[in-house]
């Protein structure tokens, strides 16, 4: 079987999570004392399946190098202190190979950021998500001004998680699940080939440990629909067929 291209970003961030209080959940204090953060990767994932070849997520722009306040502006800068070199962001990494489009997992500043360095290629998030980063423009910031996106085509689905889902090239290689856990408009995508597959599952779960244990992610839109998530993923990480359950900041 042909292997995944996965490429896996190892943007080092001083990032405001993982603080495990009564194990029941890591959290998210965005105004908490820096000593008591700890960095975790930033990553995006280089998918090349059925002759398509795009990124899910962008993490971080090549303009937190330059300038991360600037990019970010003063709240999420502060809340998330990106720490990368040049040669680390996904463009970069790409070393001028072609990608289709990017696959938004949602659209918090770590994840979309990276597209500043993709000026001419599709972004795909959901509806439901751009909607409510418009309603939520704290947490989401000044990123996603004067960015234009696609929208992800959900149908009714009786077998999906939250009953929604969508064929995103057409030929049953690549199916996202709407899950409005982490956020309203989160998105899990499913990579598929020759039966087996990968999720990746973006913040629903910030590592391993949140879908073995139930550790809900410090950031939630909906807390219930995030504890059913995680015990979606928990089984199918128990899936023969499952090749890997990828998140966007596990330490691997
Ligand atoms: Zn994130």
């Amino acid at each position: 079987m042909k292997q995944y291209k996965l490429i896996l970003h190892w943007f080092q961030v001083v990032f405001q999570i993982e603080v495990v209080i009564n194990e029941k959940r890591h959290i998210a204090e965005l105004f908490q004392s820096k000593n008591k953060r700890i960095k975790v990767p930033v990553k995006c994932f280089y998918v090349n399946v059925a002759n398509h070849v795009f990124l899910i997520d962008a993490g971080w722009s090549e303009k937190v190098v330059e300038n991360a306040k600037k990019h970010l502006g003063f709240g999420l800068y502060f809340a998330s202190e990106p720490v990368m070199s040049r040669d680390e962001s996904a463009r970069s990494q790409l070393n001028g190979e072609h990608i289709d489009c990017i696959l938004m997992t949602h659209l918090d500043c770590d994840h979309i950021s990276g597209i500043y360095d993709f000026p001419n290629k599709k972004i795909f998030c959901s509806r439901e998500e751009h909607k409510y980063s418009h309603i939520n423009r704290i947490r989401y910031g000044k990123l996603l001004k004067n960015r234009t996106f696609d929208y992800i085509d959900f149908k009714d689905d009786e077998k999906a998680i939250f009953g929604k889902s969508s064929d995103i090239f057409g030929d049953g290689s690549v199916i996202a699940y709407l899950t409005p856990t982490h956020s309203a408009g989160s998105v899990i995508y499913k990579i598929i080939e020759d039966n087996k597959y990968y999720l990746v599952v973006g913040d629903n779960g910030y590592m391993k440990e949140s879908w073995e244990k139930g550790i809900l992610p410090g950031v939630l839109y909906d807390s219930g629909n995030m504890l059913k998530c995680l015990k979606w993923i928990k089984d199918k990480s128990e899936d023969k067929n499952c090749l890997g359950i990828l998140c966007a900041h596990e330490n691997m």
